[in-house]
């Protein structure tokens, strides 16, 4: 426990830096306008870096980042009226838990509330959240984000064992099977539309890193795609690459309608072979309240494990 939480957390991006406002609903309408025109400044770049192929100027093989980071980009991936897996929270009482704090910098033993979440795709876990919350006011914390957690593909939070809560203007973080909340920072990617794109970034940390990273399938697609999808991902490859790029792989794949309009021409050049890797190893439902996917191994549903290497 003490060595997953000694290591750093590997994080989402943060924020662009854009004026905040103290309205909802018209942060919300500037972050979507944000998103799209983000897109659009990408469409046209790649006017020029993606070029149809003629006889006269063969087409150019993009090499720059299309997305500076994911997150931001694609906020209908999933929305608030999406179904989730979330079913029960139990209190389990308080107790002390080493918990990562990014107030602190570091890990800290922590007299935590307790509640055991279970979802109705069969899966639960310990939620931790620090005492500066009340009682009371620790669970509807703990309900608001774990209703978006459930959000998430069953195979992407089976390994995920503990989602721990604090107050703060501090980034999420993903590891350790763990997901790392602070609930100001939250607040605004909930504003943003972004909220569960952000947890599903930081699960990959927590449950896919550890078993694709070192995959040599992943590493030969990342080496024969023509770049990386955001600038975050190629700064740090073997970070932040899987999380940035499974996100839009599979809305690509099952909610093609989500996502910004270019989008599929961005991907399919820019991280062609990536996008067949997911296709080819995960085979997840994007949404966990979904049918089992058909062509998904029964085995691979069996075994408790969401190691992606384990699916042909
Ligand atoms: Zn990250």
């Amino acid at each position: 426990m003490l060595g997953q939480l000694g290591r750093a957390y590997d994080q989402a991006m943060p924020m662009p830096l854009t004026p905040r406002r103290n309205h909802r609903a018209t942060r919300f309408r500037a972050s979507r306008f944000a998103a799209k025109a983000t897109l659009l400044a990408m469409a046209s770049l790649g006017t020029a870096l993606y070029a149809p192929v003629t006889a006269a100027e063969p087409a150019m093989t993009p090499t720059e980042p299309p997305f500076h980071g994911t997150i931001f980009i694609a906020p209908d991936i999933y929305l608030d009226t999406d179904p989730s897996a979330f079913d029960t929270l139990t209190y389990a009482g308080q107790a002390e838990r080493e918990m990562f704090d990014r107030r602190l910098d570091r890990a800290a033993t922590i007299n935590a509330h307790l509640f055991d979440a279970t979802f109705t795709d069969g899966l639960s876990l310990e939620v931790r959240v620090n005492p500066e919350f009340a009682r009371d006011r620790a669970e509807s914390v703990a309900r608001r984000y774990l209703v978006a957690l459930g959000q998430l593909p069953t195979e992407l939070r089976r390994n995920l064992r503990t989602f721990t809560l604090h107050d703060g203007d501090q980034l999420f973080g993903g590891g350790g099977r763990d997901v790392l909340v602070h609930t100001v920072q939250g607040e605004r990617y909930a504003e943003d539309g972004i909220l569960t794109e952000t947890l599903f970034h930081e699960t990959v940390h927590a449950t896919i890193d550890e078993h694709c990273k070192d995959d040599p399938r992943w590493l030969a697609a990342q080496e024969a795609d023509p770049t990386y999808i955001s600038t975050y991902a190629r700064d740090h490859p073997a970070r932040e690459d899987l999380a940035e790029s499974l996100l839009l792989c599979i809305a690509m794949s099952q909610r093609p309608e989500r996502l910004p309009d270019g989008m599929a021409k961005v991907l399919s050049e820019a991280i062609p072979h990536r996008l067949r890797f997911f296709d080819e190893q995960l085979g997840w439902n994007i949404d966990p309240t979904a049918p089992p996917m058909p062509d998904t191994p029964p085995e691979s549903r069996e075994s408790g494990t969401s190691t992606p290497t384990s699916s042909p």
